[in-house]
């Protein structure tokens, strides 16, 4: 029998939607599914009791607070799909508006990480959901696969003060291929999943982290990291680094 999912919007760009619409194998996915909810290809109103539910954005309203549960006693399985369902994504860089990642209010029972989702990563998570598997996520860091990585070794002699690499240096060839870290650029690979194929080091930039963590709390994870390089004082006092694809946990 045909796996039933409803697919969810809050608030987001819609870019994880744009992706999952783009990926080869959407069509298959509508073949050997039935979508009971979408509301970007359907004007049904009313989500049914589903198999598996994908809920893409942030939480920012508070109406939005009763939907999630009620999704929760309707999907046997939720995922959040993307960076702002998983972790509260870019809008964390609000200070206007507060915006938690949806396991703030519900549990849920995986996350398809990504600003949006990688599509080789995305295609994976969602076969295996169509056959009833468990997603499956790398527990390795961006660096032991990357093709900058090198010899560097992460230490307090390294000094970091730059988050963009300058034009020239975008460029990577073999004169300029080692890790940005050598070069005083921030990286956030040492503490991010890997899953990307290193989209953005192959174009030249530092992983800004939008996949999110290996492990635990991403802010967390990065105080830990930022505390062993010697970053600058002015980066020390740049709050995006931390707020970019991330709200800090909150407890209670
Ligand atoms: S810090 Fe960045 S550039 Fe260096 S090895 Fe890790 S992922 Fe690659
Ligand atoms: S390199 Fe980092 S910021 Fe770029 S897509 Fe991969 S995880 Fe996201």
């Amino acid at each position: 029998m045909k796996r039933k999912f409803a697919i969810i919007s809050l608030t987001s760009c819609s870019g994880c939607i744009s992706s999952l619409i783009s990926l080869d194998i959407f069509p298959q996915f509508l073949e050997r599914t039935k979508v009971i909810y979408f509301q970007f290809i359907s004007d049904v109103m009313d989500i049914e009791d589903c198999d598996v539910c994908l809920i893409e954005g942030c939480v920012s309203e508070d109406d939005q607070i009763p939907i999630l549960r009620k999704i929760r006693k309707q999907a046997k399985k939720i995922y959040a799909l993307g960076t702002c369902a998983c972790f509260g994504g870019i809008l964390s860089l609000s200070d206007i508006k507060m915006t938690e990642p949806i396991s703030r209010y519900i549990e849920i029972d995986g996350i398809i990480p990504g600003c949006p989702p990688p599509m080789k990563l995305f295609g994976n998570c969602l076969i295996r959901l169509v056959e009833n598997k468990e997603i499956e996520l790398s527990e390795k860091n961006m660096c032991g696969s990357c093709p900058l990585r090198g010899n560097m070794e992460i230490n307090s002699n390294i000094n970091i003060s730059k988050i963009t690499p300058n034009p020239e240096e975008i460029k990577l060839d073999e004169e300029n291929s080692e890790c940005f870290l050598a070069k005083g650029i921030l990286c956030l690979g040492p503490i991010i999943r890997d899953g990307c194929e290193h989209m953005c080091i192959k174009m030249g930039l530092p992983c800004e982290g939008c996949i999110g963590p290996v492990s635990k709390d991403f802010t967390s994870n990065l105080v830990n990291y930022l505390s062993l390089i010697n970053l600058s004082e002015e980066l020390k006092n740049y709050t995006g680094i931390f707020y970019r694809f991330s709200k800090p946990k909150l407890e209670g």
